[in-house]
């Protein structure tokens, strides 16, 4: 069956799906991005690529073709009969019936590629849209040995993700993803490209995981820290934000402090870079 459509409305009916909002289900009909997340994720039969929540399996089939083996995490007990069916034939393939925040990522891929066949983990996935931010933060701070991560993801939080520290469009979570990653847009998804359709525009990004720090704070735990507090009240200037929050011990330490690094005592969070955060990290 060549029709992406047909075949999934063919699967939800055989096996009487009806799509879980609380599981963020909305399957992907639009072969074109499929296609398109595939090619971008430049999959190799050297890699292993873990999928997160594979659904009915319409990406699943795309990379089992290209990829060494693939690793799907799925949560849905309805989604593993189908997937477990629909792929038995393939010997790269293997089934997580878990929740992904539950799964050792770390131990997974160093097993893999202890066999020697697999020389680069990653990850590939239209996400549930209820769990992006734990997933992605989880991907990149639990220092996975992985290459790279494309995912679909919600077009607001794709903007917020990807965008420049310094620039238009961030947030604390920016500056985590720019220090792990170099990210990029692939494409904006239009609603229709799903069953049934989301409430909201997509966008699929790739993040390529740096090999070398951009920054190197004595403390990067710390330098996180000021940062989620700089941005608990984005209206606020620096400061203010350091201060209410307990970073600084007075409005004065942080005057002073700036003062050093050559930065106006009345800069806003979202005017800095992550280099200016490292620095002011250091000094307190
Ligand atoms: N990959 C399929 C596609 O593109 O058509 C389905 C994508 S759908 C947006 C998200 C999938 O994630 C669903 O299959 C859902 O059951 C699964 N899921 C939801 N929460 C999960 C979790 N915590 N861990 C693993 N999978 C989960």
């Amino acid at each position: 069956m060549n029709n992406i459509i047909e075949e999934t409305k063919f699967i939800m009916k055989k096996y009487n799906i009806k799509a879980s909002k609380s599981l963020g289900q909305n399957f992907l009909i639009n072969e074109e991005v499929v296609n398109k997340i595939v090619e971008c994720s430049e999959i190799t039969k050297e890699d292993l690529v873990i999928e997160i929540g594979p659904g009915l399996g319409t990406l699943t089939k795309e990379l089992l073709e290209r990829a060494g083996k693939v690793i799907c995490i799925e949560l849905d007990n309805k989604m593993i009969q189908i997937l477990k069916e629909r792929f038995s034939l393939y010997n790269n393939f293997e089934l997580i019936n878990n929740d992904v925040l539950k799964v050792d990522l770390q131990k997974l891929i160093k097993n893999e590629k202890q066999t020697g066949k697999i020389k680069n983990a990653k990850v590939v996935a239209n996400l549930p849209y209820y769990i992006t931010t734990p997933i992605i933060m989880k991907l990149l701070e639990n220092k996975l040995d992985l290459n790279s991560i494309t995912v679909m993801i919600q077009r607001e939080v794709a903007d917020r993700l990807i965008a420049i520290p310094g620039k238009k469009n961030t947030g604390a979570i920016t500056y985590s993803v720019y220090y792990y990653a170099n990210s990029e847009e692939i494409l904006e998804v239009p609603n229709s490209s799903f069953i049934p359709e989301p409430e909201v525009t997509s966008k699929v990004i790739k993040l390529t995981i740096r090999k070398e720090k951009i920054v190197n704070p004595i403390d990067v735990n710390k330098m996180f820290n000021v940062i989620k507090s700089a941005f608990m009240q984005k209206r606020k200037t620096l400061i203010n934000s350091l201060n209410n929050n307990g970073i600084l011990k007075n409005k004065e330490q942080g005057i002073e402090l700036l003062k050093t690094l050559n930065i106006n005592e009345n800069v806003r969070p979202e005017e800095l870079g992550i280099e200016e955060f490292a620095k002011i990290s250091d000094k307190l």
